[in-house]
């Protein structure tokens, strides 16, 4: 099986922490050169000195670019993809506050619309000519189980992952011709500060421990426990590798078995 990515360039957006970190870290240990794209460049820097080099040509790079700041990240990406065509795009970014859709904001659909679906096909577009001319291209978007069974309280998560899945689905179908593959993995509950919030927002709202809450959750996993972000980044490495080329338009769920649907 050929995960080899050497010599192909990955841009992994969201790559500060958690899940987007994991994928940077993934991607490298196959061989690739990854820029990574978040807003703190401290964290960025400190990332990139510790990615894995695994062979002498290999080099890493960042971007500081905010994702709901559209004009901005058109810019920043729009720079990187000139000097340095893009083979692998991990669209990510931090997932939308919880609450329930009914009474949620304008302003809030808003704002996840544009960091998610707005802020990935902005980059998708930059990027796309770029895979063609090199003959290689993965775009792989991470979503969550909610596209196949909407998650009670992230009301507003739940409507924007749809309108990113349906993004996908459409753009991997007028890709295909290209062999560029478009993929959305979905993770289940994954340690990383995103989760440990959501655990503390369940712990108050029902009054209970942090544990407590955190046991409840890990109670509906068919596996007990929350995934690790490298078990996520696993599935994002194989999707954007060679030996992955004939998948694509697919929702991958890696959440230990919890989604009950087909
Ligand atoms: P996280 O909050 O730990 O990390 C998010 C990353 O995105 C960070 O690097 C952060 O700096 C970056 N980011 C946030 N806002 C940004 C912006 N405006 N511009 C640029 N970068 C920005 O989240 P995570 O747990 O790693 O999750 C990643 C994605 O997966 C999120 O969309 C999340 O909702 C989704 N998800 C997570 C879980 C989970 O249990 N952790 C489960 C399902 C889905």
């Amino acid at each position: 099986m050929d995960l080899d990515l050497t010599g192909r360039h990955a841009l992994v957006c969201g790559a500060s922490q958690g899940i987007g970190r994991a994928c940077a870290v993934e991607l490298a240990n196959l061989g690739a050169n990854v820029t990574a794209l978040a807003r703190r460049e401290d964290m960025l820097q400190r990332l990139v000195a510790e990615l894995p080099r695994v062979h002498p040509a290999q080099t890493h790079a960042f971007i500081v670019a905010d994702s709901g700041d559209t004009d901005g990240l058109r810019v920043a990406v729009d720079r990187l993809a000139a000097t340095r065509p893009v083979h692998i795009l991990v669209n990510n970014s931090g997932g939308p506050p919880p609450g329930p859709v009914h009474g949620a904001e304008v302003a809030a659909f808003l704002d996840a619309y544009r960091k998610h679906l707005i802020a990935n096909h902005v980059r998708a577009e930059i990027v796309i000519p770029g895979m063609q001319a090199a003959g290689y291209g993965r775009i792989v978007n991470i979503i969550s189980t909610s596209v196949k069974e909407p998650i009670a309280g992230l009301g507003v998560s739940n409507t924007t992952r749809w309108a990113v899945a349906s993004w996908a689905k459409t753009l991997a179908t007028e890709l295909a011709p290209f062999g560029i593959t478009v993929n959305n993995v979905l993770p289940g509950s994954t340690k990383t500060p995103r989760i440990e919030h959501l655990v503390q927002v369940n712990a108050q709202k029902s009054g209970t421990s942090v544990e407590a809450a955190q046991q409840a959750m890990e109670g509906d996993i068919p596996m007990r426990r929350f995934a690790d972000p490298s078990e996520i980044a696993a599935a994002v490495a194989f999707l954007a590798s060679p030996a992955a080329g004939y998948i694509s338009g697919i929702n991958l769920p890696v959440d230990g078995g919890r989604t009950r649907s087909l």
